[in-house]
């Protein structure tokens, strides 16, 4: 079955052969989808005939936000650690020893309630790609249950044992990276494609340049392709190392040095910038105008989680990097989209040129710019298609 998407003032389709500009923009466009897949894109006029017909009047198009960091495995609430934050307390990781305790007491029930209606929330929001990690658990069981769970709504899943070091092995360090690459990895790898760690001599509750590195050998001697947190709150060996091993992604990227950038501009990878976290932590933005003009590959992710920043919201995320971090709307959504996609290293999200994955986001507005010139405003959707054609759903 194939059907015409028509009415759309602006089509962005992130592929410059296919539109003007690096976000490949085509005016008073139409797309057609076939089986879940695009298999036309160009002006209205010229559209071939399809079996059904969506008139979006005059809104918009976009490819699907591809959220490439998000933390949806959880139990409890932080709100009261949120308002202590904000009246003048410091981030430091330690918050996340209370959701740890909330999640395993939590039922299978509880935790995918939560998931689903996270996931939901951000599909009605724009996002059609999601990654989702464990890190919550921080026990054999717990950790392979996370990603049991997050891999019954994605294949993004993303063993993150490795997030913290739990209560009882405080002060034992060592003994706790041996479970994470032994028995927790072998538990946990069958469920997961991304082994992540949180890489931050600064913080107490996270892990060295050498305990990271451990992580992310073990993960990938596993068959685990890798990514980090690197760099959030000090300008740490995290960034350099991911590229070292050649991980998809450095996330956060909040502190960096000028070995740190030029180490990311000479490798493969993608920095992920979270400025949602800096917001909910009140804390300085990372230079993305520094990562672009080094030719960095930059992308923009929610970092949904119950602490440091509980946004779902990429559009939200779009508006902040244009506000705070000067990127232009065009790099932004860009980086929501393609950059994301990049650093999941998928092929067939992120764009809409034909062949990509019939994810297509609709704007109660005529011109991706919106985004960011409305912030806050609820203009993003996913664009549902007829029941045939929802078989790419992330
Ligand atoms: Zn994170």
């Amino acid at each position: 079955m194939s059907t015409l998407v028509t009415g759309i003032a602006e089509l962005v389709t992130n592929d410059g052969t296919v539109g003007d500009g690096p976000l490949g923009l085509v005016a008073d466009a139409a797309v057609v989808v076939e089986d879940g897949v695009v298999a036309w894109v160009g002006p209205a006029h010229a559209a071939p005939d399809a079996d059904a017909r969506i008139d979006v009047g005059g809104r918009a198009v976009i490819p699907g936000f591809v959220d490439s960091h998000a933390h949806l495995v959880f139990s409890g609430d932080r709100a009261a650690e949120f308002e202590a934050r904000m009246s003048g307390e410091r981030y430091d990781g330690g918050g996340i020893a209370s959701t740890v305790a909330a999640t395993r007491a939590a039922s299978d029930e509880t935790l995918r309630a939560r998931l689903r209606a996270l996931v939901t929330e951000m599909r009605a929001q724009g996002t059609t790609t999601v990654e989702v990690k464990s890190g919550y658990g921080l026990t054999v069981e717990d950790e392979a249950r996370a990603l049991r769970l997050a891999a019954e709504i994605t294949p993004e899943t993303t063993f993150l044992g490795a997030h913290v070091v739990p209560a009882e092995y405080s002060g034992r360090v060592d003994d706790y990276i041996g479970l994470v690459t032994g028995p927790m990895l072998a538990a946990c790898a069958p469920h997961a494609r991304w082994i992540d760690v949180f890489c931050e001599p600064a913080s107490a509750h996270a892990f060295d340049g050498d305990a990271a590195r451990a992580v992310l050998e073990a993960g990938r001697a596993a068959g685990l392709e890798l990514r980090v947190h690197a760099n959030q709150l000090s300008a740490g060996p995290g960034v350099r190392l991911a590229v070292e091993l050649g991980a998809a992604s450095a996330d956060h990227c909040t502190h960096l040095t000028d070995a740190d950038v030029d180490a990311l501009a000479g490798g493969s990878t993608v920095a992920t910038l979270l400025p949602g976290v800096e917001f909910s932590t009140r804390s300085p933005y990372p230079d993305a105008r520094g990562l672009l003009a080094a030719g960095v590959t930059v992308a923009l992710a929610t970092d949904c989680n119950p602490g440091s920043c509980f946004t779902s919201s990429m559009a939200f995320c779009v508006a902040l990097a244009v506000r705070e971090m000067a990127m232009t709307p065009a790099e932004a959504l860009w980086a929501a989209t393609a950059g994301g996609a990049a650093a999941l290293r998928r092929s067939d999200v992120g764009h809409l040129r034909p062949g990509a994955r019939a994810h297509l986001a609709v704007l109660d507005a005529p011109s991706y710019r919106h985004l960011a010139y409305r912030p806050g405003v609820p203009l993003a959707r996913t664009l549902e298609l007829p029941a045939t054609e929802a078989l790419s759903r992330p």
